[in-house]
């Protein structure tokens, strides 16, 4: 029987046996204890599951993301210590110096960082392209070294909404596969794997938390992509690993086989692994996030429609709302509502906008989104200020832009509060 998102929020992942605790057990150990070293050996040699270091897997961790995998309808998912470990490990389980990535342009200024500067250093490179762009010109990105594709469904903060089934074609058509990042949407909103994504990953940070208490990240795998069809790409996947015995990972463990090379490779070698006290914390956010995501969608809502009325507003971006740039993609993967997360501009650019902050008393000014409270911030003075005129331009992030992220207070409030600090800005 398939179950329904809500129930899975609630109850995937973890089903206690006879006697079992009701709630997941937080295995806050870093060690395991085995019978005899042969017992252990099987663990090192990828022949047995079970953990042994919780550098690499721990148990908590595992059952959330369980949970995770079956929100996204995915084969097998990772948690990671943060957004930026999964989209990293997430690239790089695939490419290496000398690889080539094609990256929609609207995405959050930490990853783009990441392949801009981090990731090219590496030796990786990235083209980027506009989330808007037409089939000729995303087809024109790509190299006989491009090893995926990467796009945000929602981006933090352009809120442009990716054509998911022609990122997703055009990367099938090259032989690679298409890593959404589902941060803003969540599987309540939306499901890329249902458009053609192969990879997805989140910033748990955001809304599966929701409360602004716990850092985290997962990767999940959607057993979609098929891997040895595309060996000569992929050696990584494909041919025997020499630092485990010579295991070919898309042979060995299919549906898996992703998410087991992450883990037994990256995890092993970078060690980003979330604590299990932040995977029960993530877990208790995923269990109201089907209650959680309607609300934040209605108050966004109301608050885009109000500001987009106000004769102090330039500019409103919500994909939501109709009239919007990205409505009609929103309609297509996000019928039931986008995110919080509501971008403007007011009239007076910068400084208009660092005043009409100040003047806020519920949405507070924070590096942050997706929090059940209200918190706000002008990305080109914060998130984003590495980057140029022109490349904060490209991304969609003029210099006078506010991204609010709504939260679930009373609309109401949340409206008269923006009312009274732009009667005053
Ligand atoms: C915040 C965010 C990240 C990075 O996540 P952290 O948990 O802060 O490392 C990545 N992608 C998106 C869309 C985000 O909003």
């Amino acid at each position: 029987m398939a179950l329904k998102l809500d129930t899975i929020c609630v109850q995937g992942g973890y089903t206690p046996g006879n006697g079992e605790p009701r709630q997941i057990p937080i295995i806050q150990s870093t060690t395991f204890k085995y019978a005899t070293s042969e017992d252990m050996g099987k663990l090192f040699d990828l022949e047995a599951e079970g953990y042994f270091y919780t550098r690499l897997q721990n148990p908590t961790n595992d059952l959330v993301a369980a949970k995770i995998a079956a929100l996204e309808g995915g084969s097998a998912a990772m948690l990671t210590s943060a957004g930026q470990a999964a989209s990293f490990f997430s690239l790089f389980n695939l490419c290496s110096a000398g690889d080539h990535i094609v990256s929609s342009s609207t995405i959050y200024g930490g990853t783009f960082n990441l392949m801009q500067v981090t990731m090219a250093r590496m030796g990786i490179e990235t083209t980027f392209v506009n989330p808007d762009c037409s089939p000729e010109e995303l087809n024109a990105a790509f190299r006989p070294n491009t090893k995926c594709v990467f796009g945000e469904t929602i981006a933090n903060p352009a809120l442009s909404v990716l054509d998911i089934e022609l990122f997703a074609n055009a990367a099938h058509a090259h032989g690679v596969p298409l890593i959404i990042d589902n941060t803003f949407a969540t599987p309540i909103n939306c499901r890329p794997g249902e458009w053609g994504a192969d990879i997805i990953t989140h910033s748990t940070t955001k809304y599966m938390d929701g409360h602004g208490a716990a850092v985290g990240g997962a990767i999940v795998e959607m057993n979609s992509f098929d891997w040895m069809a595309h060996a000569d790409k992929f050696p990584g996947l494909c041919t025997p690993d020499e630092s485990y015995h010579g295991i070919t990972y898309a042979e060995r463990f299919p549906g898996k086989a992703f998410i087991t090379k992450c883990t037994a490779q990256l995890m092993r070698d970078f060690g980003s692994i979330q604590s299990p006290i932040n995977a029960f914390i993530l877990n208790l956010g995923l269990e109201s996030l089907h209650v959680r995501m309607p609300r934040h969608c209605e108050n966004g809502l109301a608050v885009a429609q109000f500001l987009s009325q106000h004769p102090k507003i330039e500019r409103v971006s919500y994909p939501s709302l109709p009239g919007d740039r990205f409505y009609s993609a929103a309609q297509k993967y996000l019928p039931h509502g986008s995110c919080g997360v509501v971008s403007f501009e007011i009239k007076g650019g910068r400084s208009a906008a660092e005043g009409f902050m100040k003047q806020l008393r519920l949405a507070a000014i924070e590096t942050h989104v997706a929090d059940a409270r209200t918190c706000c911030l002008c990305p080109a003075a914060s998130t984003h200020r590495q980057m140029t005129d022109e490349q904060l331009a490209a991304a969609g992030v003029p210099a006078g832009m506010v991204r609010m992220s709504c939260g679930l207070e009373a609309k109401e409030d949340l409206i008269n509060d923006i009312e009274q600090a732009l009667a005053k800005a």
